[in-house]
Order: structure tokens, then C-alpha cells, then sequence
């Protein structure tokens, strides 16, 4: 089950997790025809995938949609906290409104979904011809749960709190034989983020945050995602991966400070 994958990261992720060969639930909220072509994408390539639609802050939709992926394919493994929005202002001018529906997303999402996933994988426990735990989790966080970031406070505080959720889940959820991590992408081409490096000069001031002088694609987080959901990270438990091109190297102090 990947969140908000009718779009961007989540999209790539689901069709990387289908040619891994993974039934992939595509979540949505608002854009069917974006779900609809990357189930299409998936099932092109020989593998198995059906849309979903729910607003994850939204607990009965969230637990709904569990069950019709329940129901469709018998089980679940995996879930990919995607789902994550921005509503931009400067502090002092930042609504009630912007900050709730921020965290309502990013934050109160995941909770909802990690809970939903978790409680079914508790109670279906370990299938060892499949994976030698019952179940991973994986946040899709942001270089802002350690990057503060002016003018996008509600952004920040959401993925700030979405690093100790994750920990803590993963402290907690460990010993019940269920893995929880998070990726955290640096500046990554998708709708998010479109005014950052739709333009030669965005694009060029962007590149002075990031070591490695390119802005990440979609696909490098999917491929982060894969792996982080496969066997060959078995032992990896309660960390952020951070796939940033080294955005979280503080750059600037590389000309001295
Ligand atoms: P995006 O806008 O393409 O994707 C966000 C997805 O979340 C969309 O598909 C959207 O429909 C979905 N969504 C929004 N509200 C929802 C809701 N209530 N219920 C279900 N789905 C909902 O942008 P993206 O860059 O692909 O973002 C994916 C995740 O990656 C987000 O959590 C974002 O914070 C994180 N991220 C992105 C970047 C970047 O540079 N693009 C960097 C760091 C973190």
C-alpha cells in the first residue's frame, strides 16, 4: 500500500514496488485519472495493482480502504507512508487552517495508516515464505525533520513530528516483529515543489543546496523505498534514510563558515 501515489514520489514508488513484484495499492484523494494510469503502468508491466481512494486524515476512509485492499488481495505487507501536502505562509500570517490541514495530512495520515497496517500485521503475524517479519513500514519524511525552514513552519513541524512517530513506532512495534523506517528526500522534481526548479534560475539557485549539483528524481527515492522494503534490509530498523544529494551536509559551510 503506497499513500498519495497518484503523483511524484508516491507514484514512482508503487511502480517500482510492482516490477519488484509487489500487488501494489494505489492510494489517491484527489486525482483518479493520476491513479487509474499509474495502476495502468504497473499492470502494462506484468504486475498487479488497483486504486484506492481516501483521504488519509480521514479515519474511516483510512480503515475502508484497508479493507477493500484487504479484500482485493487477500493480505498486506508493506506500507509507504507517502501522502504529504504544503500550505505555505510566513509565521505570522500562517492560518489555523493552513497549520491543521498540514499536520491532518502529514502527520495525523501516517498515524492513522501506520496504526491501520500495523494492527493487521499483528494480527496475521509472520508468512516466513514471504519475509522474516510481519510487516514494514516506511515514512516518507523530508530533509525538513532536521532542516528548519522559514515561511514553511507547519511543513516542518509535521515532518519533525513524523521522525519521533517513526522511532517510536519503531521502538515499540520491534519487538512485535514489524519494521518501521523512513526516507527522507531531499529536493526531488515532482508538482510539490513545481516554483523550485521549474525555471533555469530556480533550478540553479536550488543546485547551491545540494553537494552533489543535481536535483533528485522520483525514481531515486522509489529505488531507496525498494530496498528499504525488501530482505536485504532486514537488520535496518528505526532510521531515517536520507536520499538528498547531501542536502543535509549544511553546503554552505563547504566555502569555510
Ligand atoms: P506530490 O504533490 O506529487 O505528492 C503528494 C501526494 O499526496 C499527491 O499524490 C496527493 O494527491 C497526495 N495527497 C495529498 N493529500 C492527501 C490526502 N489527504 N490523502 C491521500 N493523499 C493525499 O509531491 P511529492 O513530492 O511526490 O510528495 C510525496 C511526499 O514526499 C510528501 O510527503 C512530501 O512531503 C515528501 N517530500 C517531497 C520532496 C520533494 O522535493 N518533492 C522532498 C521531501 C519530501
Amino acid at each position: 500500500m503506497v499513500t498519495g501515489a497518484s503523483s511524484g514520489i508516491g507514484a514512482a514508488i508503487a511502480r517500482e514496488l510492482g516490477l519488484a513484484g509487489a500487488n501494489v495499492s494505489v492510494n489517491y484523494s484527489g486525482h483518479p485519472e493520476g491513479a487509474s494510469q499509474v495502476v495502468q503502468e504497473i499492470t502494462a508491466s506484468g504486475g498487479r495493482a488497483l486504486a484506492f481512494k481516501a483521504d488519509v486524515s480521514q479515519p474511516s476512509e483510512v480503515q475502508a480502504m484497508f479493507l477493500a485492499a484487504r479484500d482485493a488481495f487477500g493480505t498486506l505487507d508493506i506500507l509507504v507512508n507517502n501522502a504529504g501536502v504544503q500550505r505555505d505562509a510566513p509565521f505570522l500570517e500562517m492560518t489555523l487552517e493552513q497549520w491543521n490541514r498540514v499536520l491532518e495530512i502529514n502527520l495525523t495520515g501516517a498515524f492513522l495508516c501506520a496504526q491501520e497496517a500495523a494492527r493487521k500485521f499483528v494480527r496475521r503475524g509472520i508468512c516466513p515464505e514471504r519475509s522474516c517479519v510481519a510487516g514494514k513500514i516506511i515514512f516518507v519524511s523530508s530533509v525538513h525533520e532536521v532542516i528548519p525552514w522559514a515561511g514553511h513552519v507547519n511543513y516542518a513541524a509535521s515532518k519533525g513530528g513524523l521522525m519521533l512517530l517513526m522511532k517510536s513506532i519503531a521502538q515499540e512495534l520491534g519487538p512485535l516483529r514489524i519494521r518501521v523506517n523512513s526516507i527522507a528526500p531531499g529536493a526531488i522534481k515532482t508538482p510539490i515543489n513545481r516554483p523550485a526548479w521549474e525555471t533555469p534560475e530556480a533550478e540553479a539557485k536550488l543546485l547551491g543546496l545540494v553537494p552533489v549539483k543535481r536535483v533528485g528524481e522520483a525514481q531515486d527515492i522509489a529505488k531507496a523505498a525498494v530496498w528499504l522494503a525488501s530482505e536485504d534490509a532486514s537488520y535496518v530498523h528505526g532510521v531515517t534514510l536520507f536520499v538528498d544529494g547531501g542536502m543535509t551536509l549544511y553546503p554552505a559551510f563547504a566555502l569555510g563558515g
